[in-house]
């Protein structure tokens, strides 16, 4: 899964323009919705930041 981590994200806003199912809201912070998100990891390639990580589910 991908997850926006808010320390580093500076609200370029690139991510939503860029992510194909719109998973990517602002809802104070940016925020990926697992539900619709389906991994495609453009965001984190794109991220000027390195403000997304991968994490694999190991359960
Ligand atoms: S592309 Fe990165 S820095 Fe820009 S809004 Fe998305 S998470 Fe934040
Ligand atoms: S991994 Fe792909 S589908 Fe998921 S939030 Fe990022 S751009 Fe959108």
């Amino acid at each position: 899964m991908y997850v926006i981590d808010n320390n580093y994200c500076s609200a370029c806003g690139l991510c939503i323009d860029i992510c194909p199912v719109e998973a990517i809201n602002i809802f104070g912070e940016y925020k990926i919705d697992q539900n619709i998100c389906i991994g495609c990891g453009l965001c984190k390639e794109d991220c000027p930041c390195n403000a997304i990580k991968e994490y694999v589910q190991t359960a």
